[in-house]
């Protein structure tokens, strides 16, 4: 097992801290360096998406968990997959894709493991339809903080904290996951451009009842009677006598997109300058004019419709200096108000975002922590040094939780922990189950001491 001192951060790139980073290539090995964690504790990280502190230990350890990648059996009959929990769904897709099975939810990175994916009970934009990741895990190996391995299976305490848990009860080994299966490599993909948020949120709201994936860009830099205009996308999965005859041949053949923004080069942005808001607003009036007014059935590769972001070179994903940070929200249907009043504020103080995303979604799912809740969630990125940054989203946090929603944790990097009860109703059963499976806090990270978790 290799072992080096390391300072990490999460994908946003906030907040470095430095701890001490394990490789566990056994299952012995991880629970070796759980046993011996030391008073700072230790926290699984997979492969480092979640944009805050989730995967960061300060003084601590971190067990990085990526080289425990086997994936073990395939069950191609009844697209049923066990793997190791540090595998990543890119790899899963090289490998199920050509067999006809696709992830049940695959969120916007491909580049996370299965671990991540049930430690944050991550979703896609397939929520109505499919829920959280955890949904479709049949049971998983979970070490805790006495250093034994338990077999953990849905509808029991353990299973529902730990998914969307933030690795805060143990380090996931491995899982057993039920598949979706797929004719075709491809997705069938409409597009459609809306006026400002009513519209788009008339359209999302249509779409994500028509279609299995549905998602929205948002424009915030536009102001006056286009706020909150934007970009709708829906699609499935493409079936075979949708494809040209040339793709019949190879149906399943999982090919990832070319960088797809060599047209459209992302703005530099300096924190909260001119040019930055200046720079936003431009990029963001090329892409909203690009997209067509409305197209239908358009074949799209599967990277390209569903991980966009994973095609840009890591320059433009993460061009502002002193990183980013990831404000995800979620607000019920009956508070769309909410919504329309947080889109307004952003587009008014033309916050310089172009990666504003807004999701439906569908019924709650059973991990106690898990974020999304039926209704409206928004997902931006800002850059870390615009001014009073601090002040403006506190100030949204208030309102999101006045209104019933919440702040989503995987990405999250600046919440207050006064905030966060308000927003896990199931928090104090979390913190319990906590204390009582692990009296010396094997298990802390950045996060759970920030929030008290
Ligand atoms: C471009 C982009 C798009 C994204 N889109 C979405 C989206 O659409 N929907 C969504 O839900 N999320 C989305 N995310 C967030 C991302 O999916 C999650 O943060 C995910 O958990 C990252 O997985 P990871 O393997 O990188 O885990 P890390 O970031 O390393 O860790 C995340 C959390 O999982 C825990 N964890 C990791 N491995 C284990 C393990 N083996 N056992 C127990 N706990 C573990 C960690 O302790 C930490 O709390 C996106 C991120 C990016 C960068």
């Amino acid at each position: 097992m290799s072992v080096d001192t390391v300072s990490l951060t999460g994908w946003g790139r906030t907040a470095p801290t430095t701890a001490l980073r394990f490789r566990p290539r056994s299952h012995e090995e991880a629970a070796a360096t759980v046993r011996g964690c030391g008073p700072r504790g230790s926290i699984a990280r997979g492969l480092g998406r979640s944009h805050g502190d989730a995967a960061q230990n300060a003084g601590g350890s971190v067990l990085d968990m990526t080289a425990l990648d086997r994936i073990r059996t395939i069950d191609a009959g009844a697209g049923v997959v066990v793997c190791d929990a540090g595998v990543s769904l890119h790899r899963l897709l090289e490998v199920l894709l050509p067999l006809g099975w696709f992830l049940p939810v695959a969120p916007g990175s491909r580049y996370i493991t299965v671990g991540g994916a049930i430690g944050s009970d991550v979703h896609g934009d397939n929520h109505r339809a499919a829920g959280t990741f955890s949904r479709h895990v049949t049971e998983f190996e979970l070490l805790t903080a006495d250093g034994g391995i338990r077999t953990v299976r849905p509808g029991t305490p353990l299973f529902d904290a730990t998914a969307g848990g933030m690795g805060l009860t143990g380090v996931i080994l491995s899982t057993t996951l039920r598949l979706h299966p797929v004719a075709t490599s491809l997705m069938s993909v409409d597009t459609e451009r809306a006026l400002d948020l009513d519209d788009l949120m008339t359209r999302l709201a249509a779409g994500s009842r028509r279609a299995t994936y549905a998602s929205a860009w948002v424009d915030l830099t536009a102001r006056g009677r286009s706020t909150g205009r934007g970009v709708l996308t829906r699609g499935e999965h493409a079936p075979l006598y949708a494809l040209p005859a040339h793709a019949r041949r190879t149906p399943l053949a999982f090919r990832t997109a070319p960088p797809p923004a060599a047209h459209l080069p992302v703005p530099d942005l300096l924190p909260g300058g001119l040019l930055g808001r200046m720079s936003a607003t431009a990029f963001n009036e090329l892409r909203y004019r690009r997209a067509p007014r409305s197209r239908t059935g358009e074949l799209q590769r599967i990277s390209a419709f569903l991980h966009p972001m994973d095609g840009l070179p890591h320059r433009n994903r993460m061009p502002a200096r002193g990183g980013f940070v990831h404000y995800e929200f979620t607000v019920g249907d009956r508070r769309a108000e909410t919504l329309r009043r947080i889109v307004g504020q952003l587009s008014q103080r033309r916050v310089p975002s172009f990666t504003a995303v807004l999701k439906r979604f569908g019924r709650s799912d059973p991990g106690w922590l898990s974020f999304p809740e039926p209704g409206w969630g928004l997902a931006l990125d800002l850059p870390a040094g615009l001014p009073g940054l601090g002040r403006f989203l506190d100030r949204l946090d208030e309102e999101v939780a006045a209104a019933g929603g919440r702040v989503c944790l995987t990405n999250d990097s600046r919440l207050r922990p006064d905030a966060l009860a308000a927003m896990y109703p199931r928090l104090a059963e979390f913190r319990e189950l906590r204390a009582e499976s692990d009296p010396n806090g094997a298990f802390r990270s950045d996060l759970s001491r920030r929030l008290s978790l």
